[in-house]
């Protein structure tokens, strides 16, 4: 099964009419934040597959009429907080980076990143119970702590991701945030059973689904 993830800057070769012929065959799409709303919408009619998303640190809300905001791509599904499935995968996604300033809203805390990871547990114990892997797929903005993180405060990894992939060993964990300048740059690490893919722009991930 193959995925697309998209993050953090437009892609010219996603943003153009030849997406379905170039992608055709990918099962749902990824987005880990920081990208417009309606680039993502244009993925979701242009593809016709299901597109779930987590918040970057930029994302904002969109005024579209005088008395309405728009907070997220229309017709996506928002992964913050919650699992879902998907096609037999098991999904769960968490918004934001740490914060920096209180500029923007999906900033958060070490500790609320802590709080936003607790809240998944009873639903990955009950996925080991019912499907016998407490997750599949594990999607946010922000890298894990010690994983593709950056030097500076803005671009820290999060302690509580890390504690996720340590403990329930989801096969992949996606995420954005991290910028790739140089062809040289790590965007792929394994931590035990867990492959962490930081997505610039765009990928296609082929999935192992024989987790058994
Ligand atoms: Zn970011």
């Amino acid at each position: 099964m193959k995925i697309l993830s998209v993050s953090d800057q437009v892609d010219p070769r996603i943003y153009s009419d030849k997406l379905k012929e170039r992608h055709n065959d990918v099962a749902f799409v990824l987005s880990c934040g920081d990208l417009p709303y309606e680039y993502l919408e244009f993925i979701i009619s242009g593809l016709n597959q299901p597109l779930y998303f987590v918040h970057g640190n930029h994302d904002h809300s969109k005024k579209i009429e005088q008395d309405e905001t728009q907070t997220h791509p229309l017709g996506g599904d928002n992964l913050h907080g919650r699992i879902c499935r998907e096609q037999g995968l098991l999904l769960a996604g968490i918004d934001g980076s740490i914060q920096y300033n209180r500029k923007t809203k999906y900033q958060y805390t070490q500790g609320e990143m802590w709080s936003h990871v607790l809240r998944l547990v009873p639903g990955m114990l009950y996925n080991k119970l019912a499907y016998g892997r407490f997750l599949d797929i594990f999607v946010t903005h922000a890298p894990p702590r010690g994983v593709h993180e950056g030097v500076d405060w803005t671009h820290q990894g999060i302690k509580a991701f890390r504690w996720l992939i340590d403990n329930f060993q989801p096969a992949y964990h996606f995420h954005g945030h991290i910028h790739i300048y140089r062809p040289d740059t790590v965007i792929e690490t394994r931590i035990g059973k867990t492959l962490v893919i930081n997505t610039f722009q765009s990928r296609v991930t082929k999935i192992q689904t024989d987790f058994d």
